[in-house]
């Protein structure tokens, strides 16, 4: 068990500066400290607008971090190995993920749904119910072992986050659910990623937490650790254009994407330049927090103020009673 004054010094000697993923190194500060206290400095870039955690830790560094800080820290060392702790993800991943699944794949029943890090398979859940075949692989060897043991899904443990060249799927859905924020490098990981799609019909769901959602989460409670990107939505489908892909389903306000694979060109015409939208939401939602902050504030001391009153109040009114009478 790691204390968080641990974890923060581990990241503290191991972080390194890094570039955006256009390569600019410059950009505004938009939150120094990330959720847990460590200083991972969130900086908008000045060339594309793009948001992404300056201080980084080094592939190495972050297979250790992640085996032995990153759980203590998330979810104080629990983990969410227990069947309460899969209802509500079940229960999202039926409203979320299967009705567009249901919505964009003819004869579902016969097709192959596989998720990359999936955890202990809580997304696969409600397709393995409707009778579809699931497959799921994760980095974490208790997360899979709890689900093949508990709901007798089709998981595996990998190695690395980047799949084996070996690995042949011809998935008809493919799922990403929060793991793209989490890569240092998005583009090559999710270039590999395509590889396990069925050529011209295989769809790419990608769950992401991106800046228009950030109310979810809150100003303060958005910028994490463990996060090394935070797209906007806008940016984020742009992004996925200038890299091949076609956004069939677009959900902002919840951080989801219904992707087609076009083609290995990249489509030069698709311009990254969000530093003005990417500018006006983070200013608008920091303004928002601090106001919300502040009116908190002062209800508390307003509060304060009231019960001092209320006492003194009732030290000049209230019934006194003496020596027990
Ligand atoms: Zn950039």
């Amino acid at each position: 068990m790691k204390t968080k004054s641990e974890i923060n010094q581990f990241f503290l000697e191991h972080a390194i500066d890094v570039p955006c993923i256009c390569g600019n190194h410059t950009g505004w500060s938009v939150s120094k400290y990330g959720r847990y206290g460590n200083r991972i400095e969130a900086t908008l870039c000045y060339r594309c607008g793009h948001v992404w955690a300056k201080k980084q830790l080094k592939e190495s560094d972050l297979k250790e971090f992640y085996a032995f800080y990153y759980r203590e820290l998330y979810s104080n060392g629990k983990g969410l190995k227990n069947s309460e702790a899969f209802k509500p993800r079940i229960e999202a991943s039926k409203k979320n993920i299967l009705s567009l699944f249901n919505k964009y794949v003819n004869n579902g029943s016969n097709s192959l749904v596989v998720e990359w890090g999936c955890g202990a398979g809580w997304n696969l859940i409600p397709f393995q119910e409707s009778g579809i075949r699931v497959i799921g692989y994760d980095l974490d060897i208790e997360y899979t072992r709890f689900g093949k043991e508990e709901y007798n899904l089709n998981l595996h443990t990998i190695n690395d986050y980047i799949p084996d060249e070996g690995l042949k799927l011809e998935a008809d859905f493919l799922i990403l659910n929060h793991v793209l924020e989490h890569v240092t490098t998005p583009e090559v990981f999710l270039k590999s990623l395509v590889k396990l799609l069925k050529a011209e019909t295989g769809l790419f769901y990608i769950g992401l937490p991106v800046i228009e959602s950030l109310p979810i989460w809150g100003y303060r409670n958005f910028f994490h650790i463990a996060h090394l990107h935070y797209f906007s939505g806008r940016y984020f489908v742009q992004w996925m254009k200038y890299l091949g892909f076609e956004p069939l389903e677009i959900k902002h306000e919840q951080g989801i994407y219904l992707f087609k694979y076009k083609n290995d060109t990249k489509n030069i015409s698709a311009r990254l330049n969000f530093r003005l939208y990417n500018f006006v939401l983070i200013v608008y939602y920091y303004i928002k927090y601090i106001i919300i902050y502040s009116f908190l504030f002062r209800i508390y001391e307003n509060s304060k103020i009231l019960k001092y009153l209320w006492r003194t109040f009732k030290s000049f009114f209230g019934r006194k009673n003496y020596h027990g009478k």
